[in-house]
């Protein structure tokens, strides 16, 4: 990769962007006080952008490179994998395989990872389960692999559904133990949520939302339940503090990691 370095930014070298696209340049960019123009051959410049030096650099492999950064993640009793790190489940774990892709939640990030934590710390035997946003399907599943008797992933984004069931598929949870539905609370268009109430209800969406469906939480719970929300900045858990009171939950615990926290409560 041929990279011409030029001293300055795009602001103090506004005049001269014109000149190495003019020159050739196949892509710009700004990095630490230096202008980088990438081009495919030497090529003479003019005299106002003279002032830089030419570096060959070794081509990145940015897929690998992805690949490689891609760690697995220990969540509480599951470690949560890429497919082509499925082997390398920390001892005494089970390995939850997410495939990297367009929906949220490969565990990277600490929201999914608390919640796929508390789900851990739970007795899942035989219960049922609902995961309200469920992205790439990951909570579900880990309540599957967890031993939960049933698991139901709902998303009011279509592209999520197909992603989530294929992720259950690579992680050999049938449909019978874990089904994934475009849908949401509080609309009453899913037999699937209506059928009887849930044994606990995980949801990683954001603080207004949870506010928002509390009530819809308390209603798909079975008494005594618990609830375990996720996705809360934690300058915003007083509005999911007060919207669990509202709603007659009690036990709130609270755990925090960066600017993220996760509420369990039971009702
Ligand atoms: N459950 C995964 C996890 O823990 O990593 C994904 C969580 S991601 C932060 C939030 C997901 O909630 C997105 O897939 C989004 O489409 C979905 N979502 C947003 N609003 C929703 C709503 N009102 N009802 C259901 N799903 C919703």
């Amino acid at each position: 990769m041929l990279v011409y370095r030029l001293p300055g930014t795009f602001d103090t070298r506004e005049a001269h962007l014109d000149l190495l696209w003019e020159a050739g340049a196949t892509g710009l960019e700004e990095r630490a006080g230096h202008i980088r123009a990438y081009f495919g051959a030497r090529t003479a410049l003019p005299p106002e952008i003279a002032d830089g030096d030419w570096t060959e650099e070794a081509e990145q492999d940015w897929q690998a490179e992805f690949r490689r950064t891609l760690r697995p993640v220990r969540a509480g009793r599951l470690t949560i994998v890429a497919p082509w790190h499925a082997g390398e489940a920390e001892e005494g774990t089970r390995p939850l395989i997410i495939e990297p892709g367009m929906a949220f939640g490969t565990g990277h990030h600490a929201t999914t990872r608390m919640a796929t934590e508390a789900l851990s710390e739970l007795d899942l035997a035989g219960v049922r389960v609902l995961d309200v946003g469920t992205g790439s399907g990951v909570l579900a599943i880990a309540a599957a692999l967890l031993g939960a008797g049933f698991a139901l992933g709902v998303d009011i984004d279509p592209i999520t559904i197909p992603i989530a069931r294929e992720n259950a598929e690579i992680n050999g949870v049938a449909p019978a133990q874990a089904r994934f539905e475009e849908g949401t609370l509080g609309l009453g268009d899913l037999p699937e949520l209506e059928e009887a109430p849930f044994g606990v209800v995980v949801a990683n969406l954001y603080a207004e939302l949870h506010d928002l469906l509390a009530g819809e939480y308390a209603a798909h719970l079975v008494p005594g339940g618990p609830l375990v929300l996720t996705g809360i900045l934690t300058g915003k858990l007083d509005l999911v503090r007060a919207a669990l009171d509202r709603e007659g939950f009690t036990g709130v615990t609270v755990r925090e990691d960066g600017d993220w926290a996760l509420v369990t409560a039971r009702r």
